[in-house]
């Protein structure tokens, strides 16, 4: 438990040997990866994207993925306590507990093998539609940053079920963003920075709609309008926004 912190004491350590000083080691390498889930899910909490202990994130690592623990506040992780997941869900006897929610996250690399990364938040407005059932449609054009011309919304089923795996694998098999009815968002990048960044526009997005929402019908773009956007942000990716 308290055993992380020991870990300071390593002043007699020695240096490494010259001949593994230029590439750096697999151990570093997971090391470093298990840092980046730390950090994002850092990031997460500090933009309030996930209120209370809402949210997990995750990044895919050999055959499977490295994810948050249950039930631990982010500030207090360090990089051993992020849980190897294997392809087939088995855990190491001495690792943390996974987050509830690792089968949608495994089941989201399992179906978009062009993906590495996910995130998982109960972002106010995002969860507002979702409790509404309500996909965001294309009332605006950043709708086309998830991928295609809706963000969808996947029904409801109990959290950590396989059950609720299979509909967000539905919900994300052509976009990279879905809403989870009664429930929260999912965002999936190549990168943890990329899928973070995807979540907050899609929270954003779910604001901007329910207030367009409150305006009465909204507007929105049509196919042709929304294919242009999409075709322009795949040869320049979301750079071609008006930023
Ligand atoms: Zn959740």
């Amino acid at each position: 438990m308290a055993d992380a912190r020991s870990t300071g004491v390593s002043a007699t350590r020695k240096p490494e040997s010259k001949s593994k000083a230029k590439k750096p080691s697999a151990r570093a390498l997971e090391n470093a990866a298990r840092r980046e889930v730390i950090d994002t899910a850092l990031a997460m909490s500090a933009s309030g994207l996930s209120p209370g202990r809402s949210g997990n994130v995750s990044v895919r690592w050999q055959d499977g993925m490295l994810i948050t623990p249950s039930g631990m506040a982010y500030d207090s992780l360090s990089p051993k306590d992020v849980v190897f997941v294997a392809e087939d869900g088995s855990v190491a006897a001495k690792s943390r507990k996974p987050s509830s929610e690792w089968r949608f996250h495994l089941a989201a690399y399992a179906e978009r093998a062009d993906r590495a990364a996910v995130v998982h938040t109960h972002s106010l407005h995002a969860t507002v539609l979702a409790c509404q059932h309500k996909p965001i449609p294309a009332f605006h054009y950043m709708v086309a940053a998830a991928g295609g011309t809706e963000i969808p919304c996947v029904p409801y089923a109990s959290f950590g079920t396989e059950e609720l795996a299979n509909y967000v694998c539905e919900g994300l098999r052509r976009h990279d963003a879905c809403l989870m009815a009664n429930h929260g968002q999912i965002a999936i990048g190549n990168t943890l920075g990329s899928a973070l960044e995807l979540a907050s526009e899609v929270e954003n997005l779910a604001a901007q709609y329910v207030q367009v929402l409150s305006l009465g019908k909204p507007k929105l773009l049509n196919g042709a309008e929304m294919q242009d956007v999409l075709a322009r942000f795949q040869n320049y990716g979301q750079k071609a926004q008006d930023d």
